[in-house]
């Protein structure tokens, strides 16, 4: 059995937090966001979040115990004018298996719709089902984004294994769309050699049309040092032997010791264009929805779920 970066089933643990509502910073950009949880059990290999080697972060899952009431109080004393849209989450997943248990997610967005600020979620999750009412009550001034990163079992497994199957996400989806509610699909990160091939990408594709999602865009992976050891796992749980390919797409030497490294510009502009072409003659947008794009944010920054590095 190839190593893991994970270990046992996650526990969890209750925290109190002085500070919930966040401005993130992507490349001199700013948007806000909040995190209800820290930590993330869906164990996606190729998580942005980690920041480190931490197996921590898979398996010891923190809830914010007081986010919504701290989410209230900062609300009600909002000083800076009239609210950007709210990312709900940059460095987590708000609806992975934690919220059954604690609701943290729920509570926090009924206090944003209580305030009138729009939002927009992030998610890999079928738990947001449950909140389809609440959504969609407020589909005017919301956006709920799935990240979908492969349609196929075998590579879920591998890749991202606390995740649902892609067919699950999208009955939620048609579920959302069918209410009204803006959907978005965020086919991120597109995998090289693992899913950028062409069927893989249209299998993607062709489910958000069936399931009516408006909205699809996507990233190609990036590599930093923790990832690229947790993806070479992966590689071996598939039986792919691909490493040298991968020194050759991201024009780096082993060991691999940067903070981030992105394919090559040629591999990213190819792969990007044939998802665009597929997206646009399917009739969907390739882009985020004009009512909820935050003003200040370069838009090419949204479609990376747990990439962004928030300040309190
Ligand atoms: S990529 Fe998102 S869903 Fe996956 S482990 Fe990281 S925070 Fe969770």
């Amino acid at each position: 059995m190839p190593e893991l970066w994970y270990s046992a089933a996650p526990e969890y643990e209750s925290k109190s937090s002085k500070s919930i509502i966040h401005r993130f910073v992507v490349k001199g950009h700013t948007g806000l966001t909040i995190n209800p949880y820290q930590g993330c059990q869906h164990r996606c290999a190729y998580c942005y979040a980690t920041y480190e080697w931490a197996p921590e972060f898979y398996d010891r899952i923190y809830a914010k115990i007081n986010a919504a009431e701290i989410l209230e109080k900062e609300m009600a004393s909002w000083k800076h004018g009239e609210i950007d849209p709210v990312m709900i989450s940059s460095a987590t997943d708000p609806y992975q298996p934690a919220e059954i248990r604690y609701g943290l997610t729920r509570k926090c967005v009924q206090v944003l719709q209580k305030y009138n600020a729009p939002y927009y979620v992030f998610t890999k999750s079928a738990i947001i089902e449950r909140d389809l009412k609440l959504h969609a009550r407020y589909r005017h001034n919301c956006f709920i984004v799935w990240s979908i990163t492969t349609c196929s079992e075998k590579i879920r497994r591998a890749v991202e294994p606390g995740t649902p199957p892609a067919n699950r996400i999208f009955d939620v989806i048609r579920k959302f769309s069918d209410a009204g509610v803006c959907c978005g699909v965020n086919v991120d990160p597109i995998i090289p050699l693992v899913t950028d091939n062409d069927s893989e990408l249209q299998r993607v594709v062709d489910c958000c049309k069936e399931a009516g999602v408006s909205n699809v865009f996507g990233a190609i992976l990036r590599l930093r040092t923790d990832i690229w050891e947790r993806m070479k796992m992966t590689f071996k749980i598939l039986g792919l032997d691909v490493v040298e390919q991968y020194k050759q797409i991201f024009r780096f030497e082993e060991p691999l010791d940067a903070n981030y490294v992105s394919a090559d510009s040629s591999y990213q502009d190819r792969t990007l264009g044939r998802l665009k072409s597929m997206i646009l003659e399917r009739g969907m947008s390739f882009d985020f929805p004009k009512h909820i794009c935050p003003k200040n944010i370069d838009k090419s920054c949204l479609g990376q779920t747990s990439l962004l590095s928030y300040v309190s």
